[in-house]
């Protein structure tokens, strides 16, 4: 039992966060458009540095905008420990994704300063810059270089749609530290994010002890018959290409439902050609993403879509091929820290569940280098990348609660 099992974060002063932080880029619909390194970004960026900095915090930043609040603690010796996420948000995004990993750990800060507790290790709150890829591709671009996913010429030169970089935006908005990205020594991460799924909400639980991130892999695949008239052509002579596409999509669902139910299998894209009313399609290209939490598993998926692709194609006299175009491996998180989390959780009082990540967030590339674990909270109905997101406040104080706790447990682990 850890001497600060009982202490809380303040709900009221997190709530108010949350709201005030909302209005920097805030929709007529309620939710937030603040693309990264924006004037919105900007606006949020100065209201965190201000924030911490009230809180005894000194803000410094890395060579990628990384924004780091440190609370010093009573050995400056070891390595901090981190907090945060990422306060930028999708073209019409909620006030929750990201922003409430970097507010739960002001709300961790407040508590100690309030309290008067001085930790052993330095605390952090740290918010990574273009975690949603919204306006530069791909997402998770700074905590990938932090992480050696990324160089930092590869992220400083990607471009937004008008053509300006990552980082001529770095440079204007005055965010470029001289510390190199990467370089900023860390003895451990959590992060509290909204679960962006409904499994929460639908057992009624309220913490998610987040174990990993699934695995995912994508692939285009592409099904070669013959163009024939529509109606001259005979059926029993038909190459179809996409009737056969039609049976492998049935297929791919299979796939998935042989590995219920943590395999999951989507096709999201479908083009035909010619595309003409009357022509029996000789292409058609589809996209396919599987996921499981288990590599071995993934793997396995993979070998029973590839075969039942070929006997798909043969059964129906066309050609496929199937391309890899996307893998991002399996990520199990930190034992220690998720074992801090759940004894928080369990001290609290909370419901749980351990739950695997099925979206991608900066912990992912940040656990490469740094012991990490995640703690999820409910969203209403799951819905998220929506300015309809919601929570609620008793959820994200909970939240928050586990985050603190799961900190000062930490301190003694590291
Ligand atoms: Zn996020």
């Amino acid at each position: 039992m850890s001497q600060h099992a009982n202490l809380t974060v303040n709900g009221q002063a997190l709530w108010h966060d949350l709201v005030t932080t909302a209005a920097f880029g805030g929709t007529e619909k309620g939710g937030v458009c603040r693309l990264a390194l924006t004037d919105e970004d900007r606006q949020v960026r100065a209201w965190f540095e201000q924030t911490c900095t009230a809180l005894g915090c000194t803000v410094t930043y890395d060579s990628m905008g990384n924004q780091f609040a440190r609370r010093p603690g009573t050995r400056d010796d070891l390595p901090p420990i981190m907090m945060g996420s990422h306060l930028d948000t999708q073209v019409t995004g909620g006030r929750f994704d990201g922003i409430l990993g970097v507010l739960g750990g002001i709300a961790v800060l407040r508590a100690l300063h309030d309290a008067g507790v001085t930790t052993m290790h330095a605390l952090e709150v740290v918010n990574w810059t273009n975690e949603e890829g919204a306006r530069f591709t791909p997402p998770m671009l700074a905590s990938g270089v932090f992480g050696g996913a990324f160089t930092e010429e590869f992220a400083g030169s990607r471009a937004d749609g008008a053509g300006i970089t990552l980082r001529q935006e770095l440079e204007r908005g005055g965010f470029v530290g001289t510390e190199p990205c990467g370089q900023h020594p860390a003895a451990a991460y959590f992060e509290l994010h909204i679960e962006q799924g409904p499994v929460l909400e639908a057992e009624d639980r309220t913490i998610g002890v987040v174990t990993g991130v699934q695995g995912m892999r994508w692939y285009e695949v592409v099904v070669r018959g013959r163009s024939a008239h529509a109606g001259t052509t005979p059926m029993p002579m038909r190459k179809d290409a996409l009737l056969a596409a039609a049976r492998m999509i049935e297929q791919v669902n299979a796939v998935a439902q042989a590995h219920a139910p943590e395999g999951l299998s989507t096709i999201g894209i479908i083009t035909a050609l010619p595309a003409s009313s009357n022509v029996v399609p000789r292409e058609v290209r589809f996209t396919v993403d599987l996921r499981n939490p288990s590599e071995p598993v993934l793997q396995t998926m993979e070998e029973d879509f590839l075969q039942r692709m070929q006997a798909c194609a043969l059964e129906n006299d066309v050609q496929v091929t199937v391309t890899p175009t996307w893998n991002s491996p399996a990520v199990h998180f930190d034992p220690r820290c998720i074992a801090s989390v759940k004894e928080s959780t369990e001290e609290l009082g909370y419901s749980m569940r351990d739950i695997v990540s099925g979206a991608g967030h900066d912990a992912v590339y940040v656990s490469r280098v740094v012991p990490t674990a995640m703690i999820f909270v409910p969203c209403l109905h799951g819905i998220s990348h929506n300015e309809a997101e919601s929570a609620t406040p008793e959820d994200v104080t909970a939240g928050s609660n586990v985050l603190l706790n799961a900190v000062l447990k930490a301190d003694h682990l590291f």
